[in-house]
């Protein structure tokens, strides 16, 4: 690598000591240098998403540039309160002092991007960054290259390195990168790198994101809304061709209502992406052929209900329905992220709450029914990190949701003041008179045992 990292590095360490990033004048100018140049070069980054994973202008901008627009705006617009020190009440113990938590940044943070989202998922967690005052390293996914590049060519378009830099690279540059004494480290991938980056991080006791997957269930009870369901379940796990962290991996169903779901799903497939969906312009392709193989694979197993076709030259596969699977098939053991949706029936809904907890604690869980008691049950029984009733994915696009994951799925939050708070620390203080002093705590004070 061309690059020296360390001096790179004293440099951002030299600015931070500077003082400048702590200036709320500066954070707020940097945050609209950031969205001024997405405004100007939406059609760059749209292209570039287009080259890496032939993703619409319409879907470019619901999934990347909209939603990190709204964190500049939530961000620009809330900054001042939230950094703020924010006074605590002082118990009767301490009279005389005062408390306060104070907002710090934790000074450098090195933000590390999947492929998926590749200008999403850098730059909403960049835009935390900067609000909260550190100086950033970014390294984007070379599996999206242009949007890689992209993303460097913004920065030296906007920013002085020494606050934000961006390092291209794969897994050699990003093992170097975790080399290095960061403030902070928030890391969006897979669950097996994220065991690597923990492991990085442990070396210092880095303060850590993990912004990780997992199998994200769907549940429909028997008095579900059918319509919107399969409408809503179709566009939830077909977007990017279903590579995406919080997709509906797999679907289970009233067995009652499979029949009737099933039937409106391929309608919904077919209204969203026509009759031949690998013939759709619009349609996303597999990132890469390992990928493509591994998802192939779980088509040898089960009845393809709809869909199941490949173009391995793009390589893209149709959105595709399978049934007739087993909760111990592989397609059931690992998070699928892509575009085939596993279909399992059932008639006791304490059974798939049982075989739900069985799995590692998902990212995301989805339920659609219109009893209150029934959603109440799921929502308590079963660990998640995030997840919606009669939707799919939209709490990842409100700014007042903090996102996240729990356990193998991820450890912190982010999205509008979470995305703050995930690069803050929270200093805590207490201020004491000097007006008098109570006895109670010296070892000599009688009284002070007395009182005990
Ligand atoms: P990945 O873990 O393979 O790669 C993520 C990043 O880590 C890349 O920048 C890559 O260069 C780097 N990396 C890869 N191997 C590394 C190593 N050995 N040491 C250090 N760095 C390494 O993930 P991916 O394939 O890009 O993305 C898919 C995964 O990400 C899925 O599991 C998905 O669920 C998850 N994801 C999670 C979220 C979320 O917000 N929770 C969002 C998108 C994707």
């Amino acid at each position: 690598m061309p690059l020296d990292i360390s001096s790179l590095l004293d440099k951002q360490q030299h600015f931070f000591q500077t003082g400048r990033t702590l200036e709320l004048s500066f954070r707020k100018e940097r945050l609209s240098a950031v969205r001024h140049w997405i405004l100007t070069h939406e059609s760059r980054i749209m292209k570039a998403l287009r080259a890496d994973l032939n993703k619409s202008s319409h879907e470019a901008f619901v999934t990347e540039i909209g939603i990190v627009l709204e964190e500049i705006r939530t961000a620009s617009r809330h900054l001042k309160k939230w950094s703020r020190p924010r006074k605590v009440p002082t118990p009767l113990t301490h009279m005389g002092s005062k408390s306060w938590i104070q907002p710090e940044p934790f000074g450098i943070s090195l933000i590390i991007g999947p492929w998926n989202y590749p200008f999403q998922l850098i730059v909403a967690p960049l835009i935390g960054a900067i609000a909260a005052g550190n100086c950033v390293v970014l390294k984007p996914s070379e599996m999206a290259p242009h949007t890689s590049t992209l993303i460097r060519k913004m920065a030296e378009e906007i920013f002085d390195p020494a606050h934000v830099t961006v390092v291209e690279g794969g897994v050699k540059e990003s093992e170097a990168l975790l080399e290095q004494p960061f403030d902070s480290i928030f890391f969006t991938g897979s669950p097996a790198v994220g065991r690597i980056v923990m492991e990085a991080a442990a070396k210092r006791i880095t303060p850590l994101t993990l912004e990780l997957g997992g199998k994200s269930p769907v549940i429909v009870d028997r008095d579900a809304h059918l319509a919107l369901a399969a409408k809503r379940i179709i566009w939830g796990k077909f977007i990017n061709a279903g590579q995406t962290c919080i997709a509906p991996d797999y679907l289970v169903v009233h067995q009652d209502v499979r029949e009737e779901l099933v039937e409106r799903m391929k309608a919904a497939i077919q209204e969203l992406y026509g009759e031949e969906p690998l013939e759709n312009p619009d349609y996303p392709r597999i990132i890469h052929e390992r990928h493509f193989t591994r998802l192939s694979r779980f088509l040898e197993k089960g009845i393809i209900l709809t869909g199941g076709g490949i173009d391995a030259s793009a390589p893209a596969m149709e959105p595709t329905l399978l049934e007739n699977v087993s909760w111990t098939d592989p397609v059931m053991e690992e998070e699928i992220f892509g575009p085939i949706l596993p279909v399992l029936p059932f008639d006791d809904l304490d059974e798939v709450i049982r075989q739900i907890r069985r799995k590692p604690k998902p990212l995301a869980l989805y339920c659609f029914t219109e009893s209150k008691q029934t959603e109440d049950r799921i929502l308590s029984a079963l660990p998640f990190g995030g997840g919606c009733v009669n939707d799919t994915l939209m709490h990842f696009a409100s700014p007042y949701l903090p996102f996240g994951g729990v356990g193998p799925s991820g450890m912190g939050r982010y999205h509008g003041k979470g995305s703050f708070d995930c690069f803050s620390h929270q200093k805590s203080i207490l201020k004491q008179t000097t007006r008098f002093d109570f006895p109670f705590r010296y070892p000599t004070s009688k009284i002070g045992l007395k009182v005990l």
